[in-house]
């Protein structure tokens, strides 16, 4: 089902002078509203209304997350706080929050992008979903909660955590669409078998998963396990929440990003380049319709891809790739550049493993070594007779994983296996790498 046909399948080209008028139009209300922008567009020399095509874009200075830390709380909003109907924020786990704001005109075109994503992914007006992604300053809750409601869905709001009641709800409720994070679907779904209960008998039809990147791998299991439909999605409390892109269940892999309101680039990380369609990069994103928070061209930290090319959905929107991972998580390893979701890759072609992993980075020595934690299942641990890391299978398990990273990734890290049930099972979003010293 396509929520706004008009907008979704609009022809290309008219699409792209939809941009430049609302893009013009934006820019001129960032101008006109905000200090940080009438400075910095000013001293580049931007004068909106001279805008004749969107390749002008390149010469529009970056936003990036330091600029709304540096004006935190407000500084950047466009409108006086009255006129303000909510605020959301980040976590802050580096400092001080950063701090959003939506007018009643926002929160309407978040609730319009996120039913485009819940129709997207095969929601149907009428029908249950459980909302497992955290309620409050985090988008990830009421970001979906609303965008659900407008479109029609019964929500069950139980928010993030508490597994039991998770399972109850839907053994109980039989809700046909599940919100959260992959790993926490995952825990929920490993957690229901060893109650003895099979996932797929909770009759879950798809899965909206996000707020961390993973991978096809990850995918296959959690159909395998639940019997449904996992579908991605993609956003950030900067530009909205969730809603800026999300997949649709006939194209996938690939994100329609709702490029009529947050239009994408893709710049390089290091020269803030512009690259073309296919060639992957940091994510740079655009408000065009936003009221509170005008955002220009901010650098997301996230790497990813575009592609224009047609979708057997119909919709016309360009298409981003699934998220690779953060230009900040990229670890650079005897001058490899690895990201989290490439091990994953790996790791998860592996039967005997545990679809759980941690990569420790040690930057205590001059150079930066890599050990990677992953356990065995628990079915082949019973088939040895116990853990026991001395235990030649133990070894030898070691030994075939060291032997997949080198196959797929050229790299060879210190392989840790550790005993069932030891890696952090995630709640929320899961931590894929730690560093030493912290
Ligand atoms: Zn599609």
């Amino acid at each position: 089902m396509i929520w706004n046909r008009d907008a979704e399948t609009m022809p290309r080209s008219a699409l792209e002078r939809l941009q430049l008028e609302r893009l013009k139009k934006s820019l001129a209300w960032a101008m006109a509203r905000v200090g940080f922008y009438r400075d910095s567009l000013t001293a580049a020399g931007i004068k909106p209304d001279a805008i004749r095509s969107l390749d002008q874009l390149r010469e529009i200075p970056f936003t990036r997350k330091d600029h709304l830390r540096e004006h935190y709380p407000y500084g950047l909003f466009a409108v006086p706080l009255g006129e303000v109907a909510r605020l959301h924020a980040s976590s802050g786990t580096k400092g001080k929050p950063t701090v959003v704001g939506y007018t009643k005109q926002d929160l309407r075109l978040w609730r319009e992008v996120m039913a485009r994503s819940l129709a997207a992914a095969g929601a149907v007006p009428g029908e249950l979903i459980q909302i497992a992604y955290g309620y409050g300053l985090f988008t990830g809750g009421l970001g979906f909660h609303d965008g659900a409601e407008h479109m029609g869905l019964t929500v069950v709001p139980v928010s993030s955590g508490n597994t039991l009641r998770q399972i109850l709800l839907l053994q109980d409720f039989r809700p046909q669409g599940l919100a959260c994070t992959p790993s926490f679907a995952l825990h929920i779904g490993e957690s229901m078998r060893e109650q003895g209960i099979d996932p797929r008998a909770a009759g879950l039809r798809y899965g909206l998963f996000g707020a961390e990147p993973w991978t096809e791998a990850m995918r296959v299991q959690l159909e395998a396990l639940w019997g449904i439909r996992a579908l991605d999605f993609y956003g950030l409390s900067e530009i909205i929440g969730p809603g800026v892109a999300a997949e649709c269940a006939e194209g996938r892999p690939g994100l329609h990003v709702n490029e009529d309101h947050f239009l994408p680039e893709i710049v390089d990380p290091a020269t803030g380049e512009p690259l073309p369609p296919g060639r992957e990069g940091e994510l740079v994103l655009t408000c065009l319709t936003k009221e509170a928070l005008p955002i220009i061209r901010y650098r997301t930290g996230d790497v990813t891809s575009l592609e224009l090319g047609p979708c057997r959905c119909g919709r016309t929107l360009v298409r981003m790739a699934r998220i690779r991972g953060r230009t900040d998580d990229m670890v650079v390893i005897k001058g490899v550049n690895v990201y989290p979701s490439q091990l994953e890759a790996a790791l998860l072609t592996l039967d005997d493993l545990a679809p759980h992993y941690q990569l420790v980075v040690d930057r205590t020595q001059a150079f930066p070594t890599l050990e990677v934690h992953v356990e065995p299942t628990e079915r082949v641990v019973h088939e040895w007779g116990g853990f026991d890391s001395g235990r030649p299978e133990v070894l030898a398990l070691g030994a075939r994983v060291a032997d997949r990273i080198r196959g797929h990734l050229g790299l060879n890290p210190e392989i840790a296996i550790v005993p069932p049930k030891t890696i952090p099972r995630s709640e929320g979003k899961a931590v894929r790498v730690v560093t030493r010293p912290e």
